[in-house]
């Protein structure tokens, strides 16, 4: 059996970051299932689906042509022909996938696209579900936390760093805003599986997550 890491948690606690890292160490496939989410967002902004629409989204979802390559460029995702690599990471498109993501039906949809990630050598899949539901035998869980004003001020530095003008209240509520719906929504809500391993990244800096997850990895 191929095997997995999963790492799930809330937005902004690092996750991208650690699975890259750990995908790295490992030599093993990455899945960003977030941006599945993001993509199906943009195809229906495309479409001139609405975010609330399940009958417009469904077939949407199960029929989307999305493509992840790995390039010279760095990794590239290819909407309908499109490059959106840059354009699925705004905070608009971020905000729309989590509407998307509340609907059951594309939830369900969207299981077979990622489950054909786990591919030899092994998979790191990062996302809010992955060892909940799309991947629930894998063979380590972490569920990466942060508290949210912690967030806010990390997501604040980056955002100053591109030279945006941004409240770090307003980033704040934004991320409680986008908390709230990923715990509450009825299927596959946020919430760590009863077998993951809790760390917490507010005190540390990434290298001391990473060791921190690898070391549970390897144990
Ligand atoms: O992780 P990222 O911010 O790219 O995800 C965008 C949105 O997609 C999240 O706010 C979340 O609501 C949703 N999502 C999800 N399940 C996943 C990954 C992302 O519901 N496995």
């Amino acid at each position: 059996k191929v095997p997995i890491i999963t790492v799930d948690g809330p937005s902004g606690a690092g996750k991208g970051t650690l699975s890259c890292m750990l995908a790295e160490a490992y030599k093993w496939h990455f899945l960003d299932s977030g941006a599945i989410y993001r993509v199906l967002s943009v195809a229906a902004l495309h479409h001139d689906i609405s975010f609330s629409d399940t009958a417009g989204l469904t077939p949407l979802a199960s029929g989307l042509d999305v493509t992840f390559s790995v390039t010279e460029a760095g990794n590239r995702i290819i909407l309908e022909g499109e490059d959106v690599t840059d354009d699925i990471r705004s905070e608009e498109v971020g905000d729309a996938a989590s509407q998307i993501a509340s609907i059951p039906l594309v939830r369900e949809a969207l299981l077979r696209r990622q489950r054909a990630f786990r591919e030899l050598p092994g998979l790191v899949a990062d996302g809010r579900d992955m060892g909940t539901v799309v991947f629930p035998d894998a063979n380590v869980k972490i569920f990466l936390i942060a508290s949210a004003e912690i967030r806010a001020e990390r997501r604040y530095q980056q955002l100053k760093a591109l030279g945006r003008d941004v409240k770090i209240s307003r980033l704040l509520s934004d991320i409680q805003a986008r908390d709230d719906r990923d715990r509450n929504r009825k299927t596959a809500p946020l919430i760590a599986a009863k077998d993951a391993f809790v760390l917490d990244s507010s005190d540390l800096n990434i290298k001391q997550v990473f060791e921190k997850a690898k070391n549970y990895a390897d144990s």
